[in-house]
């Protein structure tokens, strides 16, 4: 019985986790929960799956939790150190997280430094702080098991292999709704039409970073991350998002992952992980799917791939600064604040005014994410 805590649980990646984790009742427990302000979930949550402890991000609202599950056994915590206590409960083996945004780096480092393995859905964790993730990781000889879909599929292309024999590692991107629109048409793409993303379906937020391609770019900086900075990786958009990415070897022999586009796939790996359990998921029909295409990228069309690449190559604060601008930036779009070119256009300038410092303890993370947060906000009061 692998005893599991989850962050993130009311959320796109904690809902499908829960789904798989029903399904083997034999195989897993939850022993915690983590969520952000959804109480009505998080109580229904609490009451099928009987966590001892449960963590609710949002102080604001843990009366009213406590007053919906008032009759059950499980002690609720809030704050920033619920979500620590959470990630670090004692008995855990693996914990899952699938917090969104930046809010997920306290919880997984805390994690690791409890000794759990985690299974990492919360790309920005890597992403602003990938140096200190791992030096923790090595520290406390845990593993990061990836979630996100493509990650996954670069994790199990590994599979018996030696990293010093990759080539390089092709990360496949699906482009988006806006693929096929021209640099006129996508100025003035309204939230619903950014929202509609063909193949997968996720949370707003990372919906939109699909349409800019920043998701992408987000993955690019995490792919570094966990499979080498000096590994080189080449996105390549592949509209159909059947194989979730592919690595090519010293050889030249390339070795990729295909299958629904489905975020239950990658979940039960990385909870089954090195084993694999039977799924009750429709197999892929490769006959129905038909063509499988390839084109590259337009950095044109999609400047924040661009930015993100940049950011890493710049290294230090950089990548932490990017991902703030993006956070802010997203939800001014979707606030309809800003137009949908400005997201890139205001990430840009933020990593301009920047100046970067290299990552030596959490609070040069912090900073930086602060100070970017707050800079954008400003360049937007100003500019609209
Ligand atoms: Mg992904």
């Amino acid at each position: 019985m692998k005893k599991i805590s989850l962050l993130g649980s009311t959320g796109s990646i904690g809902v499908n986790t829960l789904d798989v984790i029903e399904r083997y009742p034999e195989n897993f427990q939850i022993c915690a929960l983590s969520a952000g302000s959804n109480v009505e979930l998080f109580a229904r949550q609490i009451r099928k799956f009987k966590p001892a402890l449960a963590a609710l991000f949002d102080s604001t609202k843990v009366d009213a939790l406590k007053e919906l599950v008032a009759d059950l056994d499980v002690k609720i915590v809030s704050g920033p150190e619920g979500s620590v206590s959470a990630a670090s409960f004692p008995e855990v083996d693996l914990v899952v997280s699938g917090v969104v945004g930046s809010a997920g780096l306290l919880p997984a480092l805390a994690a690791l430094k409890a000794g759990k393995n985690l299974a990492l859905a919360n790309k920005e964790t890597l992403v602003i702080a990938g140096e200190l993730v791992l030096k923790e990781a090595a520290r406390t000889n845990t593993k990061i098991i990836p979630i996100d879909s493509e990650h996954s599929a670069i994790f199990q292309a590994l599979n018996g292999e030696k990293t010093e024999r990759i080539k390089k590692i092709i990360l496949t991107a699906s482009g988006g709704p806006f693929r096929t629109f021209s640099l006129k048409q996508m100025e003035n793409v309204t939230v619903k039409e950014a929202l509609n993303h063909p193949n997968w379906s996720m949370g707003a937020k990372i919906t939109i970073d699909s349409s800019t391609m920043m998701n992408k770019g987000l993955e690019y900086i995490e792919a570094k991350w966990l499979f080498g900075v000096e590994t080189n990786v080449e996105v390549i958009v592949h509209a159909q998002s059947i194989i979730h990415s592919m690595i090519e070897f010293v050889d030249t022999s390339i070795m990729a992952q295909l299958g629904i586009p489905d975020m239950r796939v990658p979940i039960a790996y990385a909870l089954t992980y090195p084993d694999r359990f039977e799924s009750e998921l429709p197999s892929l029909d490769l006959a129905a799917m038909g063509d499988l295409t390839f084109e590259a990228p337009d950095f044109e069309r999609f400047p924040c791939l661009q930015l993100a690449m940049d950011a890493m190559e710049m290294g230090q604060t950089l990548p932490a600064v990017l991902n703030a601008a993006n956070e802010i930036a997203v939800q001014a779009f979707l606030d309809e604040l800003i137009p949908y070119k400005d997201i890139a256009e205001l990430i840009r300038m933020v990593m301009q005014n920047h100046r970067p410092v290299p990552l030596q303890e959490l609070e040069d993370v912090l900073e930086a994410d602060r100070w970017a947060r707050e800079e954008t906000t400003k360049l937007i009061t100003v500019t609209h």
